[in-house]
């Protein structure tokens, strides 16, 4: 059967990715379908209850500033929020909430339906309809064909899934969802290169079974921070603690027992997983001289009496996993009300997809997500975002937008994919940034609200409340330049911070007072008497931010231009490396293999270096 309505994009997959894709697409007002296997799963966490944390959280500020749902939907189901690392500059500093799961899917599955042009429905897509080397719409596993002029998969860990406990293993998309097996199929049929990836998720507890008497409590922090730049400490639900524990010599015990029938261990996982997020078996045979390590246990939700570990992802044996888990403290009567596992998928080579994330093979489809070899709610959703949004462009008969890398992290993201590739399921840190100095939490709507805007991604309440922002920011900074105080203001400051006294006979403007290491904007301006303007808690951070980085960024934006020098610079596309005199046999195969398209993308490479840069530049001053 034929479904009459025609779609001009088809999203396929309801997962953090699916979903930021099916709002992005349908905002900038295209017909879309959104096609998942289970509406009660849209935005489902597969893993752990929580959104963002360090580089993370950069990413879900990203999605906001261009008009997402991530920020705004953790705002509502959030039930612990932290800044991590608040004691370290700005750049670094990130926002984590813990998330209610239940809460996180209905803030998201409201978003959706309440969508203009955007429609829902169950369904699992088998196939895709491909006319030469384009892309006509989908084929559902009741045998309907859908015809959308574009079409984004973000099928997440589901394709060939196997889940492994022990040496059992057993078909699944994740636990209790079916794997997608014949699309993986079908898309090994198409000219894309395919691998397997693995990741894993720690058994889950019953609270009510928990000694917590001796464990350390985490509450939130106060002031509790909010996500989005819309967003108020009054949407919040009721917020509650994590608490402490840890691993000991014991569990490690227990754990070294049942290595032999760990599917990681006795070679039945064939995928590669995250190095930085290793499951506790990893943990204690790659860290073996540590005797402990630490494991979180945060809630996961408010309706539930169920507990995250954080901290002991596994895939060993149930038996195994029981006693590791009485072995820690707190826990040695602990229920497990779920079993943890391991999961193999299907992933895609990044490398063939264009920045616009179309992949190079089929014109008009898009991956976005896991899919692509990343892991993670807020990596998926910013790729599911950018593809929903170029699909659209691509209809409209509009460039791509591909932001660069000193734009957003959402830059970085899609450099590294399209130029790199993964090795391994690939997370975002803050040290992929090199220009992490302006790619920080706090300006990400100053870095991209405006263009979100022209580009039909924001909305209009959303672009008031940045232009009022925007333009505090500019007045007060404004005023801060020309209000002058003695140095009797600095005294002041000093005796507080210091016990020491220094001044002198100069006039200084806040805004320079403000740049001194130390010295807060609220605080100065108390000390000053000076003018107290309102101004809000935002626009006060930006202020003192904007003032302190000055310098700094000035100097990052050298570097930018240089680097954007290269980006400019084209290589040809038939360029055969063997003529390039003076290149290694490596770097002339890498950079045969990866064909970059300017000098900016073989400078990314992983081992071409710069010499071999400077070698690929005088061969081109030479015409070659
Ligand atoms: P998903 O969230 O997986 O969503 C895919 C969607 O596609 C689902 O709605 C599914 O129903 C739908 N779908 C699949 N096939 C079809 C089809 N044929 N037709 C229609 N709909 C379809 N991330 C971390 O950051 N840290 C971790 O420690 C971590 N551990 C994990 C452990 C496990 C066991 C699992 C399963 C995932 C883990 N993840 C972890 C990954 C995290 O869940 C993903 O990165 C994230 O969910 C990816 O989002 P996505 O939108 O790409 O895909």
């Amino acid at each position: 059967m034929h479904f009459s309505k025609e779609f001009d994009i088809i999203i396929v997959g309801g997962g953090h990715a699916g979903t930021e894709a099916a709002l992005a697409a349908a905002r900038l007002g295209q017909k879309t379908l959104l096609l998942t296997q289970n509406l009660d799963t849209l935005g489902q966490m597969s893993c752990n209850p929580s959104i963002g944390g360090i580089g993370k959280g950069h990413l879900v500020r990203e999605i906001d500033a261009l008009g997402g749902a991530m920020a705004l939907a953790i705002d509502e189901a959030g039930i612990q929020f932290r800044t991590l690392n608040s004691s370290k500059g700005a750049a670094v500093r990130a926002t984590r909430a813990q998330a209610d799961r239940i809460l996180y899917r209905q803030a998201i599955h409201k978003r959706l339906e309440a969508q203009p042009n955007l429609l829902l429905l169950q369904s699992t897509v088998d196939d895709l309809l491909l006319q030469g080397d384009k892309i006509v719409g989908v084929v559902t596993h009741l045998g309907i064909t859908f015809a959308a002029r574009a079409v984004v998969l973000t099928v997440g860990t589901f394709l060939g899934g196997l889940a492994h406990v022990g040496d059992r293993n057993f078909q699944a998309g994740r636990m209790g969802d079916p794997a997608s097996v014949k699309l993986a199929q079908r898309l090994r049929e198409i000219d894309l290169a395919v691998g397997r990836l693995k990741t894993g998720t720690p058994p889950r507890i019953d609270a009510n079974t928990i000694d917590f008497r001796e464990l350390r409590e985490q509450p939130g922090d106060e002031p509790t921070p909010v996500f989005s730049f819309l967003g108020k400490v009054t949407q919040h639900p009721q917020q509650v603690s994590c608490w402490l524990t840890r691993t000991n010599e014991k569990t490690h015990e227990i754990i070294r027992t049942g290595l032999d029938r760990s599917p990681l261990y006795t070679g039945q996982i064939e995928g590669i997983g995250p190095r930085y997020c290793p499951s506790i078996e990893d943990k204690v045979v790659r860290f073996s001289e540590r005797d402990s390590h630490t494991v979180f246990l945060e809630p996961e939700g408010l309706g539930t009496s169920e507990i995250y570990p954080n901290g002991v992802s596994t895939s060993l044996p149930f038996d195994i996993q029981v006693e590791l888990v009485h072995s820690i403290k707190g826990l040695e009567n602990a229920h497990i009300t779920r079993p943890g596992y391991a999961i193999e998928y299907d992933y895609f080579d990044p490398r063939a997809l264009k920045r616009s994330l179309e992949t190079k093979a089929i014109d008009g489809l898009f991956f976005a997500g896991q899919i692509n070899g990343t892991t993670g709610y807020e990596e998926a959703a910013v790729q599911g975002l950018l593809a929903g949004l170029n699909a659209s462009l691509k209809l409209k008969g509009q460039a791509p937008w591909c932001p660069g890398r000193d734009e957003a992290y959402l830059g970085v993201l899609i450099d590294d994919l399209v130029t790199r590739g993964v090795t391994e399921p690939y997370r975002m840190f803050t040290s992929r940034a090199e220009f992490r100095l302006q790619l920080r939490e706090d300006n990400a709507d100053m870095r991209l609200t405006e263009i979100g805007y022209q580009l039909g991604l924001v909305d209009e309440e959303r672009w008031q409340i940045f232009n009022a922002k925007r333009e505090a920011i500019e007045i007060e900074k404004e005023r801060l330049r020309h209000t002058w105080v003695s140095s009797a203001v600095i005294h002041k400051l000093q005796t507080a911070q210091t016990g020491s006294e220094q001044s002198d006979d100069r006039s200084y403007s806040l805004y320079e007072l403000l740049r001194r290491p130390g010295v807060h904007y609220r605080e100065l301006l108390s000390s000053s008497a000076t003018e107290q303007p309102e101004i809000s808690d935002q626009v006060a951070q930006q202020v003192e931010i904007d003032v302190k980085y000055e310098g700094y960024i000035a100097r990052q934006k050298q570097e930018v231009k240089r680097q954007a020098q290269y980006e400019a610079m084209i290589l040809p596309r038939d360029l055969d490396y063997s003529t390039v005199h003076g290149l290694s046999n490596e770097v002339r195969q890498k950079l045969g293999q990866h064909q970059p398209e300017t000098i900016g993308q073989a400078s990314r490479i992983s081992g071409v270096t710069p010499a071999a840069i400077s070698l690929l530049l005088v061969h081109m001053k030479r015409g070659g």
